[in-house]
């Protein structure tokens, strides 16, 4: 197989580790973009590329089975010539001379690298037991849903994206769902005070007991075989199933042990190259630049580790144009999807369209008279033109 030549450098192997969408797209736009040497695709999941976001919605409430959740055809991988291989966990990064060692005990050598690992689910100390779960991959939802079908009620520990959807796909299950939240109100990183509370009526109106200000003290497993989660202020509560949902940590084992920079992800600059040459990373596990010197950000949705990928790709072919893209992702509960771009913080002010307690709406919010967010719901031709006008966080 023939190399392409780059303004940089001559590659014949380029290697991916991560089957998520940013290294999926890389893979994919290596190809689009013409590269003609060798791609590399791994992934420790043991399914070929899926979409993550099933996880917590269709795939976790059964109704879109495993094989439907896949992100392309299997022929797909093949026609492009791309090397997929599922099951295999990337342990080892050897800057120097370019080599990367898999469980597997094979060695790759590469003349550019991807680092598209993602991140995995916070765990909170102290609390595990058969009855605890924590949800970021297929396999995951799997167990979790056995659980729930099979003992009939959820605690969610964490009231963010993922909490909230779960609770909702476990009502569909017919369980009963507590949702236990640490702060004043649900999704409150992401979302203004009146969208919180739309969003926890939503759940109250579909029998999610939602309980805010929850400072927990202790998780134990009872003598009937359910756990008991106790707060400072003396509440309980009991359930078959408990998830942790408390958030991500992105996933740099293997390039802190490599030496490589990192600091809340993988450290990259506005091309996705890293602190070692020939190694770039994208998606969840990166951590990039934003539009002024001293901000940077790691984004958590979907569509931005897709772009990321492709961004990395473009780069590694050394053909990237300034990355300028506004992170953007969306999340499904009951029927309602609410769409989210930009970076906004608790502090933001609102500017409202529409009716925030009708579940139709935008809410722009603003810093120093300028738009740096959007949140709607039932609006999403309104909230693609308004996110082309975000200030880059
Ligand atoms: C349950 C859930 C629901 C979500 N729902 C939404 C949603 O509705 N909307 C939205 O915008 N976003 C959603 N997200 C976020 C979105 O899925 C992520 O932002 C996106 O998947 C990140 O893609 P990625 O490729 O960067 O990383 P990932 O998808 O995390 O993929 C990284 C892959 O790399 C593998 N890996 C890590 N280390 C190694 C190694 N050393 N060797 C081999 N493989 C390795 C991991 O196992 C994983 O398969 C959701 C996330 C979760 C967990």
């Amino acid at each position: 197989m023939s190399a392409v030549s780059n303004s940089a450098t001559e590659l014949s192997t380029v290697v991916i580790v991560g089957t998520g969408i940013a290294g999926a797209s890389a893979a994919q736009t290596l190809r689009s973009e013409g590269f003609r040497g060798r791609v590399v695709l791994i992934g420790d999941e043991p399914s070929p590329p899926y979409r993550r976001p099933t996880v917590s919605k269709d795939l976790l409430s059964g109704a879109t089975p495993a094989e439907k959740t896949a992100l392309k055809p299997d022929s797909f991988w093949r026609e492009r010539d791309i090397e997929l291989i599922t099951g295999a966990t990337a342990v080892a990064l050897d800057t120097g001379t370019r080599c990367l060692t898999l469980s597997s005990g094979e060695s790759l050598y590469f003349d550019a690298l991807l680092l598209a690992t993602g991140g995995r689910a916070r765990r909170l100390d102290g609390v595990s037991g058969a009855h605890v779960f924590t949800l970021r991959s297929m396999g995951d939802a799997d167990s979790l849903r056995e659980s729930i079908r099979r003992t009939g009620s959820l605690l969610v520990i964490g009231g963010g994206l993922i909490g909230c959807e779960v609770a909702a796909t476990a009502r569909s299950l017919g369980a009963e769902v507590t949702v236990l939240e640490r702060d004043r109100s649900l999704l409150s990183r992401i979302v203004p005070p009146e969208v919180s509370t739309m969003i926890a009526s939503l759940h109250s109106e579909n029998g999610v007991d939602v309980c805010t200000d929850v400072a927990l003290s202790s998780l134990e497993a009872t003598d009937g075989g359910t756990a008991r989660a106790t707060a400072d202020d003396g509440r309980t509560w009991s359930a078959g199933t408990v998830l942790v949902s408390v958030g991500a940590v992105p996933e740099v084992t293997l390039a802190v042990a490599a030496g490589l920079r990192a600091d809340n992800g993988i450290t990259v600059d506005e091309q996705f190259r890293t602190s070692a040459d020939g190694v770039f990373a994208a998606g969840d596990a990166a951590n990039i630049p934003g539009a002024h010197d001293d901000e940077r950000y790691r984004s958590e949705h979907w569509n931005s580790a897709q772009a990321q990928g492709i961004a990395a790709a473009q780069s590694i072919l050394g053909k990237s144009e300034p990355f300028t893209d506004v992170p953007w992702g969306w999340s499904t509960q009951y029927g309602h999807t609410v769409q989210f771009a930009g970076v906004t913080r608790f502090d933001d002010d609102y500017v409202v369209r529409g009716s925030i307690a009708d579940r139709d709406f935008t809410a722009v919010a603003v810093r120093e008279d300028i738009p740096v967010g959007v949140i709607a719901v039932g609006r999403p031709k309104e909230l693609r033109t308004l996110r082309m006008r975000l200030r880059r966080p």
